[in-house]
């Protein structure tokens, strides 16, 4: 299986999977289909916007009508669809019940037999607080039935699932075990418990943990995640494939999903979504429905789809920044989970596309974004040097007895003139009313910019800008209030 990468931001990436049954553009879910419970036909999903599905081995091997015919027909013409499907192991039953009447290598052939598109072979999904130990044991016993699988399954499409519970160096190791080996995509196992909990911060550590060992461009899947409100985080993070049940069991709890959030079918009077679900019921007639659990799994895959062509629209724009930093102030912890994401910074920006859209300022999380980076990187490649000045005022600046002229801006610190019509710092946007604790920031980074320079420096201000840092800039540089300026004229 060919994986080609269209177009970036950040870690993100417009992908194209070639699979036996045609091409997947990826972002995209491969919403579940419980083939003893069809409650969206393979048709119906389609509509919502899939391309791929997953359904589960294990259940069909359990059950011996549905063994029999996969067996006879294919999975494909089980599930009466032409997309292709991929198949999960029993994982996910091995979490929850803590057992499963089949091996790895069993189920590793049945999924052969059934012609799975992307076979799975029978990983242990280790709970997040699980000791190191138990952690290690489980993560090298995955290893070695992904191997296996590989054996078996040759020339077949292989996931090799990466398993370490919360820990980052089990889930480093693990990464980079499989990367050695010619896997089709890398899940990331376990997540579910932490996602249902909404512990997204660990989760970020173990898909980073997890991308530094593999290959940039592995495909990688974030197994049992679907959520909207974590798609944009979780495709940043190089994320290409999601699966989930949740537009189903969401939908059984009467839970209706958005980019935002879980919202009850009871508490809402309006939708806030023009699907054709919801542009044809208001929530009253949707509540008294015969249907209800069937249209509302639709709702919930449509607003899916159309989240994952929103970060899709962000990664052609170079917006998916701004994009999440709209989505983390949904939830406290999701904006938790985004501030230890900005730790990656100075990784992520060694991959990160050097030409995007506009840089909107979005709140002190906007300081540490891959992009600041960036420009710190560029200005130190100029070498400014011999008489500089770094002002915060745009006019009455006599240019001429400068070998560089910088403006103070934020969240980068200074912007030379240079580089006034480029990316990021000279298409950035901030709002003007700043408050005293984000100039205090930006003015510590002139402070450092000045600190690592040679040259000679003048610093001129205008009086909003007087704060205890000019003091410390005083030090290395010539500094000048625009007041003192004007007296001066008069
Ligand atoms: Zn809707």
């Amino acid at each position: 299986m060919e994986f080609e990468v269209l177009q970036k931001d950040l870690l993100g990436r417009i992908g194209r999977l070639k699979t036996k049954r045609g091409i997947v553009e990826t972002p995209t879910l491969l919403p579940v289909i419980n083939p003893n419970q069809i409650i969206l036909t393979p048709e119906e999903i389609k509509k919502c916007g899939a391309e791929m599905l997953i359904t589960n081995a294990y259940i069909i091997y359990k059950s011996r009508d549905l063994r029999k015919k996969a067996r006879e027909k294919g999975v494909h013409e089980l599930l009466e669809t032409d997309m292709p499907v991929m198949t999960d192991s029993g994982s996910y039953q091995l979490s929850e019940y803590g057992d499963v009447e089949v091996s790895s290598e069993e189920i590793v052939r049945f999924q052969v037999e059934i012609k799975s598109d992307i076979i799975v072979p029978l990983d242990i999904p280790t709970p997040p607080d699980a000791e190191f130990q138990q952690a290690e044991m489980e993560m090298m016993i995955s290893v070695e039935r992904a191997l296996e699988a590989l054996k078996i399954a040759k020339g077949k499409d292989v996931a090799g699932v990466i398993q370490g519970s919360i820990y980052e160096e089990l889930r480093e190791r693990c990464a980079s075990l499989l990367s050695q080996y010619p896997f089709s995509i890398y899940p990331i196992g376990a997540a579910v418990p932490l996602l249902e909990e909404y512990r997204f911060s660990e989760i970020v550590r173990i898909i980073m943990a997890s991308k530094r060992a593999l290959r940039f461009d592995a495909p990688v899947h974030l197994f049992g995640a679907g959520h909207p409100m974590f798609l944009s985080l979780a495709v940043a993070m190089g994320c290409d494939l999601f699966d989930s049940a949740a537009y189903a069991l969401y939908a059984r709890d009467n839970r209706y999903l958005t980019e935002y959030g879980t919202v009850y079918l009871e508490d809402l009077k309006y939708f806030p979504c023009s699907c054709p679900i919801c542009s044809s019921y208001t929530p009253d007639e949707l509540r008294k429905d015969e249907e209800k659990f069937k249209l509302l799994s639709m709702h919930n895959l449509y607003v899916t789809f159309e989240e994952l062509r929103r970060v899709k629209q962000a990664i052609v724009e170079g917006s998916l920044s701004e994009l999440i930093e709209q989505r983390v102030r949904a939830h406290p912890l999701l904006l938790n989970a985004y501030r230890e994401f900005l730790k990656y910074s100075e990784f992520i920006e060694k991959f990160d596309s050097a030409v995007k859209s506009s840089f909107f300022y979005s709140g002190l999380e906007s300081f540490r974004r891959p992009e600041v980076i960036f420009h710190e990187k560029k200005l130190k490649k100029m070498g400014i040097g011999g008489r500089v000045l770094i002002t915060t005022c745009k006019d009455n600046i006599k240019k001429e007895s400068y070998d560089y002229v910088m403006l103070v801006k934020i969240p980068f610190g200074v912007l030379p003139e240079e580089l006034d019509e480029s990316y990021p710092a000279g298409q950035s946007l901030a709002p003007e009313n700043l408050y005293e604790e984000e100039k205090r920031l930006v003015l510590r980074k002139v402070l450092k910019f000045i600190k690592n320079s040679e040259g000679e420096f003048t610093f001129l201000y205008d009086p909003s800008w007087e704060l205890e840092e000019i003091n410390e800039i005083k030090k290395y540089a010539k500094v000048i209030c625009s007041n003192e300026l004007s007296d001066k004229k008069n």
